[in-house]
């Protein structure tokens, strides 16, 4: 059974620990992150994007497919289905789909906007039972033609947004979505420290999670960060193993080319990362 995140973060910010959020992207993504899940007995969010959603055919066909696999599989474990960087528009889909959690990112519009809208979900979300993410201070991609520092957030609109009433909210901390520039500044944790002062028991939300340092990650953790979105990491590496594959000819051996076959290496390689980061995160026996 899906459960919303509220309750695996705050016991992840009093106990200093982090909990992964994973994005997936079909069965076998899905399958890797919660068997690895279990098999470390950590709590797990599954995050979906807007784009992703749509790959999978729709919001409904994902939660319909965890919702069973995490029958099938006997997973115990707690699993939030999360909607990552939802529009307004997404969010009520999801809700209706039967996501256990959402991400309100309403960082694009006026601060007046974004809370108003917030305010809105918040209120839909406690009476459905759901959680909810909401972000101040845009984060920045490669994409965008941002080098260097990403945004950071202003800590007392984050704390207009988390007094709302907010299960955890994402923060701009110089962190950046995709592989980080050579020239990348760090993360700024005099933001973070200003945030978590002004936000108290709010867990905080590190995304971008793909390529910052081990020791900053510690770092982000010990200043209030109780969840972190990895997305790209487990891309390349799925990637790499699947290459790895077929330049080595095996698709060509046998029946290597079954689909089952071809795509096992990069599933193994997801659960690889997956669990490498739950080591690092301290979520493992925290399920
Ligand atoms: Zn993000």
């Amino acid at each position: 059974m899906l459960v919303n995140a509220k309750e695996m973060l705050v016991k992840a910010k009093a106990g200093k620990y982090a909990v992964g959020q994973f994005n997936i992207n079909n069965l076998e993504w899905t399958k890797a992150v919660l068997e690895t899940a279990q098999e470390l007995s950590s709590p797990v969010i599954l995050g979906v994007s807007a784009g992703a959603g749509k790959y999978m055919c729709g919001f409904k066909t994902v939660a319909a497919m965890v919702d069973a696999m995490v029958d099938s599989l006997g997973i115990t474990v707690p699993v939030a289905l999360h909607l990552d960087h939802g529009t307004y528009e997404d969010c009520y889909k999801c809700i209706e789909a039967g996501f256990s959690s959402i991400m309100f990112d309403g960082s694009h519009y006026p601060i007046e906007e974004n809370i108003a809208k917030t305010k809105e979900l918040v209120d839909v979300c406690a009476q459905k039972g759901l959680s909810l993410e909401a972000e101040v201070g845009a984060i920045g991609g490669e994409e965008d033609g941002v080098v260097g520092m990403g945004e950071c957030a202003n800590p007392d609109e984050c704390k207009m947004i988390a007094d709302l009433g907010v299960t955890m909210l994402a923060a701009g901390i110089g962190n950046i979505h995709g592989k980080y520039p050579a020239n990348w500044a760090g993360l700024s944790f005099e933001t973070l420290d200003a945030i978590q002062q002004k936000t108290g028991d709010m867990p905080l939300v590190l995304h971008g999670g793909t390529g910052i340092p081990a020791d900053m990650i510690k770092k982000a953790i010990s200043l209030g960060v109780a969840k972190i979105n990895v997305n790209t990491e487990c891309q390349i590496a799925f990637t790499a193993a699947v290459r790895k594959y077929i330049e080595e000819g095996k698709d060509l051996q046998g029946k290597g080319f079954d689909p089952r076959k071809l795509l096992a290496p990069g599933t193994q390689a997801i659960k690889d990362t997956v669990k490498e980061k739950m080591e690092l995160f301290g979520s493992v026996n925290k399920a």
